[in-house]
């Protein structure tokens, strides 16, 4: 998984064993044609299960969410039903697990899923989102298994409002799915060989176009629309589904598909391993007006991840968010398949307290970024200045939570708590990139983390688990050194990040990337004759330093005027901005430089010193880290 601060993402699954009998089948009906009530109906009806006492259970927690939710306080209306259409005594005994007596008489049950997005035990994309123009629910929210037999199949039915389109990562069931005559599908199926792949598909739909309207565009003013597209890198597919209120063009949609698939060759050449051959990337984009949080982030899935993500324009999207989907599609390896014995199979009746999320998130983290690097996504100069933000984000987090080591951190993470999740993608990655440099300078670079991290996926393509406390110890001899010293100091204890001693073994001797603006600088609201009025100004922030105040009217930004599509790229994504202004009756010009909004996306020259004087070995290691000198 992953958080960002507006922002966080994903953790963990597990390769499904194939029955070795014979179990039963769940067949569901999931209705999507009424999501402006905020609830969806699903019939289930089971075949082949036999026990005395039937029970549905839904899971406690999802896979990846680090929280423990209890999906079942989203289930309403719970009934059991016999042959002849009678009602069946059903007790339900707790928030999540429902017992009918007479089992071997049920034909089927139904129940209705509400809204849960904002859950605040969760983040987004663990959850559900029923609306009139969006339908988007990871598959714990929808989902529970019959009879405690997650090894049964389940055949799964999507029933769609007219022009809509369903993205989900499931494998095509058998029936046929029931087309219009405008070729729109309003049925659609899937199959699911046991419950871990069912709850692992999580499941995105909204309406293909919007009625078309001569109005100007408004901020938060449309519906939601899907917009896909799809590319095929090796040897899979991949699809991309976008829905998003905002004004998405043609151009950055095949921006982003041009990156998906950059994204997705780097990282496959990396492990020379492709554990799928279909996978979908489905992302939430609303405009900022319609934002459900301000928590943005992401969750891993086999075959899939969902992104929670504000439609920026395409450069800061591209700046803010592309170590976003490389991290997401990292934990393919670095947690779907390689994890302790803890995280699966899964139990989705009881919390997960796992010591190694500074392996699956922090090194996970740091590949997403170093990764990028490597092959040519982002400059070197980015990383480094991705170094930075992870420093500051570390130096701003709870003093609680930095008194904790990060395993301590990692069995805390089953109550989710947001100012110590982010350590995870701060401190984790800062730590994994450390022991990166520090296996390269011990061997001469002849090792690296890389080969620690193909080999253990090596280990787990053969269904090898590690159990926690062997962790350190396989990294140790597939680095070949002992690093008994290091895991004391800064996975299993709290001494403080010796950084710049880390950098200057890569020969770098100072890292002075700029200090960003305050988060955010101003803010501003629309007034009626479509300008714009500063209603708060952080006194730091360069649009104060450069003479601008509270109550200013603004105009026009480099002589165009300001739109409610336009006002986040003009005003926050510029290197200067002209602002035409009104104060007090009088009309004047005001120029800013801002600096960076978010320092990463601006830094592509990063004032980085490399030290001229570096040993050959700092420049090798260097030149392995970040793809080049
Ligand atoms: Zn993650």
């Amino acid at each position: 998984m992953v958080i960002r601060r507006l922002t966080l993402t994903g953790l963990v699954i597990l390769l499904a064993k194939l029955p070795l009998f014979a179990h039963g089948t769940m067949t569901y009906t999931v209705d999507l044609r009424d999501t402006k009530s905020h609830t969806v109906h699903v019939t289930m009806k089971p075949s082949g299960f036999s026990a005395k006492t039937a029970h549905y259970q839904m899971p406690v927690w999802a896979p990846g969410a680090y929280s423990v939710t209890h999906y079942g306080k989203y289930i309403a209306n719970f009934k059991a039903y016999n042959k002849y259409d009678h009602i069946l005594a059903v007790t339900r005994v707790s928030d999540d697990r429902w017992d009918i007596a007479s089992g071997q008489s049920v034909k089927k049950i139904e129940y209705d899923v509400l809204d849960s997005h904002k859950d605040t035990t969760s983040l987004y994309f663990a959850m559900a989102n029923i609306d009139t123009s969006i339908f988007f629910a990871n598959a714990t929210a929808l989902f529970g298994y019959y009879d405690d037999d997650k090894n049964a199949s389940a055949q799964v039915r999507y029933e769609l409002p007219e022009l809509w389109k369903l993205s989900c990562p499931l494998d095509p069931g058998k029936d046929p799915d029931v087309i219009d005559p405008a070729g729109a599908a309003l049925t659609r199926n899937f199959v699911a060989n046991n419950y871990d792949v069912l709850a692992d598909a999580p499941v995105l739909a909204a309406p293909t176009s919007v009625p078309a309207t001569n109005a100007p565009y408004e901020m938060g003013a449309h519906p939601f629309r899907m917009i896909a597209s799809s590319f095929h890198e090796g040897p899979a597919d991949y699809d991309v589904a976008v829905v998003t209120d905002g004004p998405w063009s043609s151009e950055k949609m095949d921006s982003l598909t041009y990156y998906l698939d950059r994204i997705v060759h780097a990282e496959t050449d990396f492990f020379h391993d492709v554990p799928f051959r279909h996978y979908t990337f489905e992302i939430v984009a609303p405009t900022l007006s319609r934002m459900p949080s301000f928590a943005q982030g992401a969750l891993e899935h086999a075959n899939a991840s969902d992104y929670l993500v504000a439609d920026f324009g395409w450069p800061m999207f591209k700046g803010y968010f592309l170590s976003t989907f490389s991290h997401e599609f990292f934990h393919l390896w670095n947690v779907k398949r390689i994890h302790s014995n803890l995280l699966g199979p899964f139990d989705y009746t009881q919390r997960v307290m796992t010591t190694s999320l500074w392996m699956a998130e922090g090194i996970t983290e740091y590949y997403a970024h170093t990764l990028l690097s490597r092959y040519g996504i982002i400059s070197p100069a980015r990383f480094y200045s991705d170094v930075e933000e992870w420093r500051r984000e570390m130096e701003m987090a709870p003093p609680s939570a930095n008194a904790k080591s990060l395993e301590e951190l990692s069995i805390d993470e089953s109550i989710f708590d947001m100012g110590e999740a982010t350590l995870f993608y701060s401190r984790g990655p800062l730590v994994a990139m450390m022991l990166d440099i520090e296996i390269r300078t011990r061997t001469g670079n002849k090792k690296s983390l890389d080969d620690v991290m193909l080999a253990l996926n090596n280990d787990a393509k053969h269904g090898k688990t590690f159990r926690e406390e062997d962790l350190i110890k396989k990294v140790e001899a597939y680095a070949g050194i002992d690093l008994t010293d290091f895991y004391n100091k800064y996975i299993h204890g709290t001494d403080s990040l010796p950084l710049d001693d880390y950098l200057a073994k890569m020969g770098i001797l100072a890292n002075n990337v700029p200090v960003p603006e305050p988060h955010p600088p101003m803010m501003i609201h629309s007034a009626s004759d479509s300008t714009w009025v500063i209603t708060s100004l952080d006194s730091t922030s360069t649009f104060a330093t450069s003479g601008l105040k509270i109550g200013d009217r603004l105009n026009k930004v480099n002589g165009e005027k300001i739109t409610k599509e336009n006002v986040m790229d003009v005003l926050f994504n510029q290197d200067t901005i002209h602002l035409t202004i009104d104060r007090d009756g009088r009309t004047s010009e005001v120029v800013v430089k801002p600096r960076p909004l978010i320092t990463s996306m601006h830094s592509e020259s990063g004032p980085v010193t490399i030290d001229p004087n570096a040993s050959p070995l700092a420049a090798a290691i260097r030149k392995g880290i970040v793809g080049s000198e």
